[in-house]
């Protein structure tokens, strides 16, 4: 079943089209990662899957609704980025908690989705601490923890280890393997690291100027890159 769809979506930013009639679909329950050079069109596109951009044409589809004029609340996505803001004076349980107070769920069920979302990213002990008295990778599981806890048919992320060190980013790419495993919900990953695309994704979509250069396992496209840039973007041998 397609989960995310994107047909012939364009966006521009006056005159300018930074991102040219791009299709694509993305299954249920399938880890895709966008892939590309710095302003190839990662972020925009991720932002006009979640509401953040309008589109300037085309369609997106989420689930079979067309989203094109939905905020990004009724899009059923929850979103995690690089600069991944915590409410520093909540605690983490609060910060987890947060967004289903805002949408007024009950007490008791906020607790539960509380709850298992810090089973899953290990938050256990640091329920009680200020986001100042966490780490880079416990502040970013608190972020993910956010996300989950609103249980959305669709993750996004954007660069969301990119402010992490290289060893802590190669452990929370794991963690996001096993979250993934665990929820099983859709992902749509955006990153400019060939290596983190390649390690993370069923699919990786290979970006380049706004257009989709690629599409394909990363197994495939690095044993059969369709061009000299995705070779050389991907490192395939010669
Ligand atoms: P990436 O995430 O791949 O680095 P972006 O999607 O952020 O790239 O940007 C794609 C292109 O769109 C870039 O050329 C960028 O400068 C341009 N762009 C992004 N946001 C805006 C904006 N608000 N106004 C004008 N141009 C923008
Ligand atoms: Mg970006």
């Amino acid at each position: 079943m397609t989960e995310v769809s994107l047909q012939q979506v364009v966006k521009r930013y006056g005159q300018l089209e930074v991102v040219h009639a791009i299709d694509l679909e993305i299954r249920h329950s399938e880890f895709v990662v966008l892939v590309g050079p710095s302003g190839c069109g990662k972020s925009t596109t991720l932002r006009m899957i979640a509401g953040l951009e309008e589109i300037s044409d085309g369609t997106i589809k989420i689930g079979d609704k067309v989203v094109n004029k939905l905020p990004p609340r009724d899009r059923n996505i929850s979103m995690v980025f690089q600069n991944y803001a915590l409410y520093p004076h909540m605690s983490v349980r609060e910060n987890l908690g947060f967004g289903l107070k805002i949408a007024k769920h009950p007490e008791s069920e906020i607790n539960k989705r509380v709850e298992e979302a810090a089973e899953i990213l290990g938050l256990g002990m640091l329920m009680d601490r200020l986001p100042a008295e966490l780490s880079g990778g416990q502040r970013q599981r608190v972020a993910m923890g956010r996300a989950i806890v609103r249980n959305p048919d669709v993750f996004l992320f954007d660069e969301p280890l990119s402010n992490l060190d290289a060893k802590l980013r190669v452990q929370m790419r794991t963690e996001i393997k096993k979250l993934h495993k665990r929820v099983n919900n859709t992902i749509v990953y955006v990153t400019h690291d060939q290596v983190e695309a390649m390690t993370l994704a069923d699919r990786i979509v290979i970006m380049r100027d706004g257009h989709i250069e690629q599409v394909g396992s990363p197994l495939k496209v690095f044993d059969h890159p369709n061009n000299t840039f995705v070779a050389s973007f991907i490192g395939s041998p010669p």
